[in-house]
Order: C-alpha cells, then structure tokens, then sequence
C-alpha cells in the first residue's frame, strides 16, 4: 500500500509537480498544466498548491457509492453481469458543457463530498457486497489518482479488480502510475474535432488520442471507448466516420467502442435527445470500419447491445440495455460455435447482477 502523507484528513501530498521559473508550482498531472500560487486551486478544484507543493484535497472523501453492473460504466467485454461498486469524488479537470454528472463535477465546495471513506474501508464494502470490481466514475478519476491509486491497491489485496472511468485526459508523465494499478477502463472520446474539445469541453483532442494509442499499445490494461453523440454537435456522417477510421488504423479491430445517446443537460438542455437512428447509423459506419464490437448505448436496442462473434458471426452475448440475455461462449470465454476467442475478460459463467443499481451509504461501512 502506498505510504501517503497526511497534511490534514481528506489532504494528502500530491504527486506529479514542479516549480516553474516565476516560482509558482506547476501540475503535471493533466495536460491542463494549471501554474497555481500558494494557496491557489487549479481547474479540478481539487488540487492546491500548499507549502510549497501540491496537495489533494478529496482523498478518501468519496460520494456517491452505488453497485452498478459493469455494462454501466459501459464496459461489455469485462466479466459481464458482474457488480461493481462505483463512486467518485468532486471536481473535473474538464469543463463539458453537456455534462451528465454536473452536480459532482462542478461542485466548488466541499460539501458535495461524503464521509471519509479509507481504500480499505471502500474495498471491503465491495467485497461484502459481492463485487467483482470497485470503479472510479461519475467525476474523472485522474484528479484524485492517488486516492485512486490506493483503492485499487486496497481492492486487489481482495481480489477484486479495478476500473477507470475517465476521459483520458492525463500526461504521459502521470498516466503509466496510475495506470499499473487499473486492470480496466472505459475512455470517452468526445468528438472527433479539436473544435468540439475546445468548445465545449474547454480541453483538446490530441491528448486523449495520445491516452487512447499509449493504453493499447503500452498497457495490458482492458478499455472500452464511449464517444456520446449529441445532436448538431459531434453526430455528423463525416465525422463518425474519420473518428471510425482513426480507431481501427490506431486502436486495431478488437478495442469495444460504444456510442451512447444524449440527453439534455447542465448548460445544453437546448439540444434534443440523440435519436436512435443516429446511433443505429454511427454503428454501421463502425462496423463498415472493421471494428469489431460496436454498441449502442441509453436506448433500448437489442441488436446493437449484443456481442457477436468476429469469425463466424454468430451471436455471444445477448444484452438489453444492462440486462444479459442468452450466453453463448465457452468457460474459456470462447465462441461456443466456432472456438474463435472473443476479446475481454471473463468468468466461466456470467455474472447475475442484472440491470439493477443500488445506493450505498458510507455509513453502511
Ligand atoms: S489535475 Fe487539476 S490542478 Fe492539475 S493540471 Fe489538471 S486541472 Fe490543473
């Protein structure tokens, strides 16, 4: 377990810094690179320049503990119909105009923030619960990396795995830590333009396809890639589909990827739902593509939910929304028709979770 230093509960010593030549102290944990004056927080809100250094001021503060199923993060290829506990924390180092967990990630005080809840603590609440995974979701994952970090360490002590949610929108200096210690995660690729980021998400497209390359190329670690489709904003034929060809020349054929439907949010409630034609279309495109695994996601769409096999075609996996129907691999996680390995994790049988999502109180720690 890594040994943190406390500088006061729910602040510990920050990693990944330095001192710029004006004297201020530079984070380098997202490519946002904030030069904060002591006392000064950065974008995130979390992070603060303090003594000298930078300190993270939600360790252990976790909020929002519910047991998911792991389609939900979406990651469909990663023990399917398994639970996993799922929190986040406050704050984000992006600035989304549509975001769907605002209430979270905008929040500038603390008290969004629940109790203190130690790795240990979050781990054997899992455990208890029967999850398979913990997962660090709802907020980005990369502003609290060590509280991050140390969960999963907490969790693997137990045997449970460990998943991202994020954005991918970390350094090339950060990510290989805090990475070593995810066995899996699920990236959102925004949109396909430099523009869209700008705009909309106040960041930049570059890094998060430099995140997406290194993950698949560098790491083991297993990821599934979300990219939501918002009506006028990201949906355009011509853009799905360089954002398609993108993916299967740099990611391969066998990486999930997953577009989901908007609805009207935080600072975009003017833009309609994403009509499930729209959706049915991208995966088309995907699949004209040559990736293998597309989905569909927030719609009922049975056929666009379900895994099939890249040999012979045959159907793998049923899904409605978060909901497994028919299973056809083998213990191995095999095509039971053909043999053909299907890409991912999984247990012998599927998981029993279903598509129910249940609260949590850390009192109940
Ligand atoms: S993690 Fe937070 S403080 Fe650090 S660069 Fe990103 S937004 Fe700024």
């Amino acid at each position: 377990m890594s040994e943190r230093t406390i500088v006061e509960p729910g602040v510990v010593l920050g990693q990944w810094w330095r001192r710029t030549a004006d004297g201020r102290i530079q984070c380098d944990l997202c490519p946002r690179a904030c030069k904060l004056h002591e006392g000064q927080r950065g974008f995130c809100f979390v992070r603060q320049a303090r003594d000298g250094g930078i300190v993270l001021t939600s360790y252990g503060r976790a909020s929002g503990f519910c047991i998911d199923p792991i389609e939900k993060k979406p990651l469909n290829h990663f023990y399917p119909g398994t639970s996993v506990l799922s929190f986040g924390t406050a704050g984000c180092n992006l600035g989304c105009r549509f975001c769907q967990n605002w209430d979270i990630s905008k929040a500038r005080a603390m008290d969004r923030l629940g109790d203190w809840a130690a790795p240990e603590a979050v781990a054997e609440a899992a455990v208890r619960a029967g999850c398979r995974s913990i997962a660090f979701t709802y907020n980005d994952p990369v502003i609290f990396a060590e509280y991050a970090i140390d969960c999963a360490q907490a969790a693997h002590a137990r045997g449970l795995k460990a998943v991202a949610v994020s954005a991918g929108y970390i350094t090339p200096l950060a990510r290989p830590e805090f990475y070593a210690h995810m066995d899996a995660a699920n990236i959102d690729l925004k949109a396909f333009t430099d523009q869209f980021y700008h705009r909309l998400c106040f960041a930049a497209l570059a890094p998060v396809l430099d995140t997406l390359r290194w993950l698949r190329h560098a790491t083991q670690v297993w990821f599934e890639v979300t990219t939501l489709l918002i009506p006028g904003h990201n949906d355009s034929e011509d853009e799905v589909a360089r954002l398609c060809d993108w993916f299967a020349e740099n990611l391969g054929p066998d990486v999930p990827l997953h577009f989901t439907a908007f609805h009207p949010d935080f600072k975009m409630r003017d833009v309609p739902h994403t009509p499930a034609s729209t959706l049915v279309r991208a995966r088309t495109q995907a699949l004209a593509a040559g990736l293998h695994y597309v989905y569909t996601g927030n719609v009922h769409d049975q056929a666009g939910q379900s895994t099939y096999c890249a040999e012979c075609g045959k159907l793998l996996i049923e899904r409605d929304w978060y909901e497994l129907g028919r299973w056809n691999l083998d213990a191995r996680g095999g095509c039971a028709f053909c043999g053909a390995r299907l890409a991912g994790y999984f247990d012998p049988r599927p998981g029993r979770w279903g598509a129910r999502r249940q609260q949590v109180l850390s009192s109940q720690f």
